[in-house]
């Protein structure tokens, strides 16, 4: 089904940066709950968890029903718990904070509660009878992982189609180790693969490998949890310089194989966002001396998370704020091939616009550009109904696309968003693909 990882993958070199509770941790900071009536930290998660009845069961000692109750939510639970920005979603919400009192830890809870499901390989959920129905899921994350999942509890079978060589998306290959290393989030898609009747064809490229229209004849529905694509370039001369890497392809790298880092004293890391400041908490933790994030607005207007950014500048992270790089240079005469030796960048005013007069030049060995990836709604525009909105497919609440039979849910959907996110668009959509798939007429097509 999918690859087995290198032993040596660079990411191994992370651990945790917020440790998992012990057994008696955990009981404990449960018992601070207050079990809130109309909890606004259910609110706050878009997969709506019960949070206070899942806390409610570890105080009581019942881990296993805990752990049903996340996972009736969302199956993604034991990643979500991880990689979820918490400070901004459901600890966010907590009433303690309102009691000038921490809050209670709810994503470290629910770590403990989903890690000991999947240690013991607990089973909650089994497929459907059999409904003869097949549906098509183009892309391995985590927005399809949520809906085959949901779809076989119908009892409709599955057939997910993942272009790389492992399932998982951004779980497996671009989520910052500290948080959630590959190994686990691939042992988390195995465990939810369990339930059975999901066939994964990886190494299957839609578009390339196989057509929409022969994925349309041979499924009775389709959905679609693309993702984002490549990493968008910055258009300037000497990006195709030795040393100079899109964040996201970097990072897959450095989850998947052996990054060598040996020779990097000076790291530049372009962009204001998460995946940037990601990059250059990576590159700081791995021992690069000196990492600087270059972005072209001030600091408050930078789209990563505020907790997530001062985190970075405690490790150690510089800044270059109002800046942007005009140019890539190394030494032509290097062989094989010339690498990256100096960034010219350039002020910006408040409008964004390049101050005359001043240019500057900055050493670095590595450069990770980090402005946003591609998205992949246009593949689509070809199919009759299909909508398309600068890159995003558009879909009804349900991820109902407009054309018969097709959906969409996550970041190819939404833009861009948080795993929590696409694992609740994928389940949403599956209860409508059921809806559809169990309607009149809508028996297989060709
Ligand atoms: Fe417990 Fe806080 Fe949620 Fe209230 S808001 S139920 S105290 S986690």
């Amino acid at each position: 089904m999918s690859v087995p990882l290198s032993q040596h993958r660079t990411e191994t070199a992370f651990s945790d940066h917020k440790l998992p509770l012990l057994h008696d941790e955990a009981v404990a900071e449960a018992h601070r709950c207050l079990f809130c009536h109309d909890a606004p930290c259910i609110a706050a998660c878009p997969t709506a968890i019960d949070i206070p009845q899942f806390i409610r069961m570890i105080s009581t000692g019942n881990t296993r029903h805990s752990a049903r109750t996340i996972f009736e939510s969302n199956i993604l639970g034991a990643s979500c718990a991880r990689v979820c920005p918490v400070e901004v979603l459901c600890v966010g919400a907590c009433v303690y904070n309102d009691l000038d009192q921490p809050p209670i830890q709810i994503g470290r809870l629910q770590r403990f509660s989903t890690d000991t499901a999947i240690d013991n390989d607990w089973q909650f959920f089994e497929a459907g009878a059999d409904t003869g129905r097949h549906v098509g899921l183009i892309g391995g994350g985590p927005a399809s992982l949520a809906a085959a999942h949901e779809l076989r509890r119908h009892g409709h079978a599955c057939t997910i189609y993942e272009r790389d060589e492992v399932i998982g998306g951004l779980n497996v290959t671009g989520v910052a180790p500290y948080k959630l290393r590959a190994d686990a989030a691939l042992e988390e898609a195995e465990w939810i693969l369990r339930i059975g009747g999901i066939n994964v064809k990886t190494g299957v490229e839609v578009g390339r490998d196989l057509q929409l229209q022969e994925l349309e004849r041979t499924h009775d529905a389709v959905f679609v949890g693309v993702g984002l694509g490549e990493d968008s370039p910055l258009r300037v001369p000497g990006e195709d310089l030795e040393g100079v890497f899109g964040a996201v392809e970097w990072i897959k790298r450095m989850k998947l194989t052996t990054v060598d880092l040996s020779q990097v004293r000076r790291c530049v890391v372009v962009g204001g966002g998460n995946t940037a400041i990601d990059a250059a908490r990576e590159t700081r933790a791995l021992g690069v001396p000196e990492v600087t994030l270059v972005y072209r607005g001030q600091r408050a207007g930078a789209s990563g998370y505020a907790h997530e950014l001062s985190a970075a500048l405690e490790a150690g992270v510089q800044t270059k704020w109002q800046s942007v790089p005009t140019a890539f240079e190394g030494d032509d005469h290097e062989k094989p091939a010339p690498r990256v030796q100096r960034v010219r960048c350039v002020h910006l005013d408040i409008r964004k616009q390049p101050i005359a007069g001043s240019e500057f030049v900055m050493d670095a060995d590595l450069v990770l550009i980090a402005i946003g990836q591609s998205r992949l709604g246009a593949m689509f525009t070809a199919l009759d109904g299909m909508r398309v909105e600068d890159g995003r497919l558009l879909t009804d609440d349900d991820g109902f696309t407009g054309r018969r039979g097709w959906y969409a849910g996550g970041d190819c959907r939404n833009g861009g968003k948080e795993v929590v996110n696409a694992a609740a668009e994928g389940k949403r959509a599956a209860v409508a693909i059921d809806a559809f798939l169990n309607s009149a007429g809508s028996a297989r097509r060709g």
